[in-house]
C-alpha cells in the first residue's frame, strides 16, 4: 500500500453546489489495485501496516478529466489558422484527415497524451477515427480514455468506410477492450448537420442495445441551426436528436453554444450532459455558451479542450479560467460562475458527465487513485494569508501545468516534476513531426 501525506487535501467529494472544504494535513492511502482505501485528515488515519510506503506532497487533489477532445489532431495543430469553423473543416481539416493512417492516429494520440498527463489530465474523452490505435496509444501512455470513434458523412471527408461498418467496428472495439481498467469505448456522430438521419437513428439504436454512451457536437456555430432545420423538417438540433432516440441513453453533447431556453429544456428532460469548450469557442469566434443557464437547469456539465487543432493547448487550467472569464463577460456580474464550479467541471462533475461518478473525479475510498500534486514551492500559489485564503480560487486562478509535481493514474505515477514516465517524449515529438509534414503536403 502507498500512503500520501499532503499539506492540503482537496477531495472534490460532495454533491454539485457544495464547495468542498480543503483538509489541512491530509492523507490518502492507495491499495495495490490502484484504488483509494482511505482518505481524510492525517490525524484520523488508521495505523500504517508494515507494507506501507509513505510519500509527502503539497496540495493533493484529483487529476483532471478532459471531457471533449480529438487529441490526435496534434498532427494538424496550427493548420488553417484564422478560418471560421465551416471553412476550416472543409478546406483544411477533412482533406488532411482523409490521408490519416492508424499509425498517424497512434502517433498523434501518444504525443497528445504526454502533453495531457504533464498538464494534470489523467483521463480524456476522445472523438476520433481509428479507435484501436487511439486505445492502444492511451494505454501505452498509462492514461484513462473514453474512446468514441466518430462518423462523419461529407464529400470532403473520405477516410472511413460506410457507416454501418463503422458502427459494427465501434461495438467490436468495445468488446475488445472490455477487460481494460483504462479504456472504455462509446460511439460518436460528428454532428446533427453532418450525419444523416438514417445514420443517427442507427447509432441511437445500436448504442442503446450495446449500453454504450453517445458523443456528439451540438450547436457549436450559429449557422448550424438552419442546416439542421433543413434536414429535420424544422426542428432545432436538440429536439431533432431527441426525436431520433439519440438522447435516450447516456449522451455527451460538446459545445452547446447556440442553445435557446427550449433547447436547454430538452437537454434537461433527457438528462443529456454538456461539455463546455470555452477556449475553442473563443478561438473560432463561435460564441459564448450559456453555462450558467445550463447550471440552473441542472444539467451535468464538464469542460473540454476540444481538439488541439481547434485550440492549440491541451490545458484545462487555461480552460477553467476562460470558462469563468467568458461567463462573467456574458453576465456582466463578477459573482457569476466561480472557481469551485469550474474545478468541479474538470473533476467530479466531469466524472458524472461520463457516467463514472462512483469511481472517478473525487478522492474517496473506492475511487481510482487518479490524482495530482501541486508543488508547495510554486511561486504563483504564494503568498497565503490563512485568514482569507480560498484554496480552490488559488488553484484555478494561479495554478498551471508548471505547478504540478506529480500525477498518478490508477495509483501508478505517470508524471514526476514535469517528466512523463510512461513514454519517450522526444521520440513521440519526432514521430509526430514526420507525420504532420506528410499530411500537410
Ligand atoms: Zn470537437
Amino acid at each position: 500500500m502507498e500512503r500520501y501525506l499532503c499539506d492540503v487535501l482537496v477531495t472534490m467529494d460532495g454533491p454539485a453546489g457544495d464547495v468542498p472544504v480543503p483538509i489541512p494535513d491530509g492523507m490518502v492511502d492507495v491499495g495495490d489495485d490502484g484504488r483509494i482505501v482511505w482518505c481524510g485528515p492525517a490525524a484520523d488515519a488508521p495505523e500504517a501496516g508494515a507494507d506501507v510506503t509513505t510519500h509527502t506532497t503539497g496540495i493533493l487533489m484529483p487529476s483532471l478529466i478532459n471531457a471533449h477532445c480529438h487529441t490526435p489532431m496534434v498532427l494538424l495543430r496550427g493548420a488553417g489558422e484564422g478560418l471560421p469553423v465551416d471553412r476550416w473543416l472543409h478546406e483544411v481539416m477533412w482533406p488532411r484527415e482523409s490521408k490519416l493512417t492508424p499509425g498517424d492516429v497512434r502517433a498523434g494520440m501518444l504525443l497528445g497524451a504526454a502533453e495531457m498527463l504533464a498538464n494534470g489530465i489523467g483521463a480524456s474523452v476522445e472523438m476520433y477515427f481509428a479507435g484501436q490505435a487511439m486505445a492502444e496509444a492511451a494505454e501505452q501512455a498509462g492514461m484513462r480514455c473514453l474512446v468514441t470513434p466518430g462518423v462523419i458523412e461529407d464529400p470532403d471527408f473520405t477516410l472511413t468506410g460506410p457507416w454501418p461498418d463503422q458502427i459494427d467496428e465501434m461495438v467490436a472495439l468495445r468488446d475488445r477492450w472490455a477487460a481494460s481498467d483504462l479504456i472504455d469505448v462509446g460511439m460518436a456522430a460528428h454532428a446533427a448537420y453532418s450525419v444523416s438521419r438514417e445514420c443517427l437513428t442507427a447509432i441511437a439504436e445500436r448504442a442503446a442495445d450495446a449500453g454504450m454512451p453517445v458523443h456528439i457536437h451540438l450547436a457549436e456555430q450559429q449557422w448550424e441551426d438552419a442546416a439542421v432545420r433543413e434536414r429535420s423538417g424544422g426542428l432545432a438540433a436538440p429536439e431533432y436528436l431527441e426525436s431520433l432516440g439519440l438522447f435516450d441513453g447516456d449522451a455527451i453533447a460538446a459545445h452547446g453554444v447556440w442553445l435557446t431556453p427550449d433547447d436547454i429544456e430538452v437537454l434537461a428532460r433527457t438528462d443529456t450532459a454538456v461539455v463546455h469548450c470555452p477556449c475553442s469557442n473563443a478561438k473560432h469566434a463561435s460564441g459564448v455558451a450559456p453555462v450558467t443557464e445550463m447550471q440552473t437547469a441542472g444539467l451535468r456539465l464538464a469542460i473540454g479542450t476540444d481538439g488541439p487543432a481547434s485550440h492549440h493547448r491541451l490545458d484545462l487550467f487555461e480552460e477553467m479560467r476562460t470558462a469563468i472569464r467568458t461567463a462573467r463577460i456574458r453576465s456582466g456580474d463578477a459573482q457569476t460562475f466561480g472557481p469551485a464550479e469550474a474545478l468541479r467541471m474538470t473533476t467530479a462533475g466531469a466524472a458524472e458527465v461520463i457516467g463514472r461518478a462512483d469511481e472517478l473525479g473525487r478522492l474517496a475510498p473506492g475511487c481510482w487513485a487518479d490524482m495530482m500534486a501541486l508543488s508547495p514551492s510554486e511561486p504563483a500559489l504564494h503568498p497565503v494569508v490563512a485568514s482569507e485564503d480560498d484554496l480552490l480560487s488559488r488553484i484555478v486562478w494561479s495554478g498551471s501545468p508548471g505547478a504540478i509535481s506529480a500525477v498518478w493514474v490508477a495509483g501508478r505515477k505517470v508524471v514526476d516534476h514535469g517528466r512523463v514516465l510512461t513514454l519517450d517524449v522526444a521520440e513521440a515529438i519526432d514521430e509526430a513531426q514526420t507525420r504532420a509534414r506528410r499530411l500537410a503536403e
